[in-house]
């Protein structure tokens, strides 16, 4: 897969829908200013593929499942890699928005658990999951966040605040060989993608 820096801002100020970002993003994308993260070449991919998934988002009070068309491209390498903006968290159907929402709503303690999990249609393991990955993954940026010792709910304000969200997440990205809160490990015969192409923010 190769991840595309598209929040080139903070997160706090990102309002469009997961699903508004990546069809936005991707009616701009460009295989051939793509780099290859296997053979490092630029110029060489093409569109090979399309298939859908899901993506959840948090729209107006409620989840909202919405299909989303992803791209594979193939170099001339042989290779074929799925194109995934930072909004999406590969291997989850959930968005990265969603996700972080669920968790500040729960440090926030607004709502009990069973109501929070209602309220967003998950599970409470669902939740813990989640929150243990959050937490394992914050320690991963150390360095980046300022202290270890903060609150649950600091790290989340500060991880909002982070600006630009995508240089950050590439650094993340790059030290662990994962996309920040994705759960499952990328298959081995994947290199990680080092030099993705820029993109404005939309
Ligand atoms: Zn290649």
């Amino acid at each position: 897969m190769i991840r595309e820096n598209q929040l080139k801002c903070n997160l706090i100020r990102q309002k469009n829908s997961t699903k508004t970002l990546f069809d936005s993003f991707m009616t701009s994308f460009k295989p051939k200013k793509t780099k290859c993260p296997s053979c490092g070449r630029t110029g060489d991919c093409n569109s090979f593929a399309k298939y859908n998934r899901y993506v959840v988002d948090f729209i107006k009070g409620k989840p909202v499942s919405s299909t989303i068309e992803i791209v594979r491209v193939k170099c001339s390498c042989g290779c074929t890699h799925a194109i995934l903006p930072d909004p999406i968290i590969p291997y989850d159907s959930y968005s990265l928005f969603f996700i972080l929402r669920v968790l500040t709503e729960y440090a926030m303690k607004r709502y009990t658990v069973s109501n929070l999990c209602d309220r967003f249609g998950i599970s409470p393991s669902t939740l813990y999951r989640w929150k243990d990955l959050y937490k394992k993954h914050r320690l991963e940026w150390q360095g980046l966040l300022k202290t270890l010792e903060q609150t649950f709910f600091a790290s989340l304000v500060e991880l909002a605040f982070l600006a630009p969200y995508s240089s950050h997440a590439l650094s993340f990205l790059q030290k662990t060989g994962m996309s920040f809160l994705q759960s499952h490990k990328n298959p081995t015969h994947l290199p990680r993608s080092k030099s993705p192409p820029d993109f404005n923010c939309p």
